[in-house]
């Protein structure tokens, strides 16, 4: 991956981006995706901010080797905490897990006028994202499942709004853990996650009962029930 050529998954973050937004690219190892949206044009400035030291070198590295540094400013710091309150229109927070993008979200509240548009790409734990936005009043607008390198990533877009509106019509757990836009579309990549979840989820019920370990009793219980809804959306 470079500048030139982003990862698949970093390419579809870029398509998010609404055109001339000034971007803030939260976690910005290489600010490989702050370099790219600025020099095609999709972003008119850009913040890169990383909270790592050897990673915000590396961005600063990026940046001036591209030629971007009037257009793009490499801040240290964690979270939203590098940006003045609705500095950015958009905001990208990638490749790291849903809880930690989650809680840089909900530390960070204060720094979002509530104009911009969220683009979450978590490698894991997507449904801790969902559970905040619709709590926050973040609508989804849209979603994507997609596989590289033998790695499926989810991406999530989101806008002030009416957070419940994707989920109408769907039960709401199950739309919070899958995805509400990505049940309806059911494609490939996400029927190969959910059903690499179920054999999982299978074998640790069944290794559970083979046990006999009366303490996870619960825990089977509650995979018992996941399997369930997990399988009727997959059936829809
Ligand atoms: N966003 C890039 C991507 O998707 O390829 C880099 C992903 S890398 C796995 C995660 C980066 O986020 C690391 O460089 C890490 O130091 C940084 N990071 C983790 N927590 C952070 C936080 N609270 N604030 C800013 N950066 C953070």
């Amino acid at each position: 991956m470079n500048v030139d050529k982003l990862s698949k998954r970093l390419e579809r973050v870029s398509t998010y981006i609404p055109k001339e937004a000034i971007l803030a690219d939260i976690g910005s190892d290489h600010a490989y995706l702050p370099c790219y949206a600025v020099k095609e044009g999709i972003a008119s400035r850009a913040i890169a901010g990383e909270v790592v030291e050897g990673p915000f070198q590396s961005a600063i590295a990026q940046v001036k080797e591209t030629g971007l540094e009037e257009e793009i400013a490499v801040r240290k710091g964690n979270g939203l905490e590098v940006l003045a309150p609705g500095e950015a229109q958009a905001i990208t927070i990638c490749g790291m897990g849903g809880s930690l993008i989650t809680r840089i979200l909900d530390e960070g509240k204060e720094k979002l006028s509530g104009r911009e548009c969220l683009i979450l790409q978590p490698n894991i734990g997507a449904q801790f994202i969902r559970a905040w936005l619709l709590d926050e009043g973040w609508q989804l607008t849209a979603e994507e499942i997609l596989e590289e390198d033998g790695k499926i990533y989810e991406i999530l877009v989101a806008q002030k709004g009416e957070a419940r509106k994707p989920y109408a019509d769907l039960n709401t757990e199950a739309a919070i853990l899958m995805g509400p836009y990505l049940i309806k579309e059911q494609n490939d990549v996400f029927k190969k996650k959910w059903n690499q979840e179920l054999t999982h989820w299978r074998k640790i019920v069944q290794q559970v009962e083979e046990s006999g370990n009366e303490r996870s009793i619960e825990k089977k219980e509650e995979l018992i029930r996941l399997i369930e809804i997990v399988e009727e959306a997959l059936e829809r």
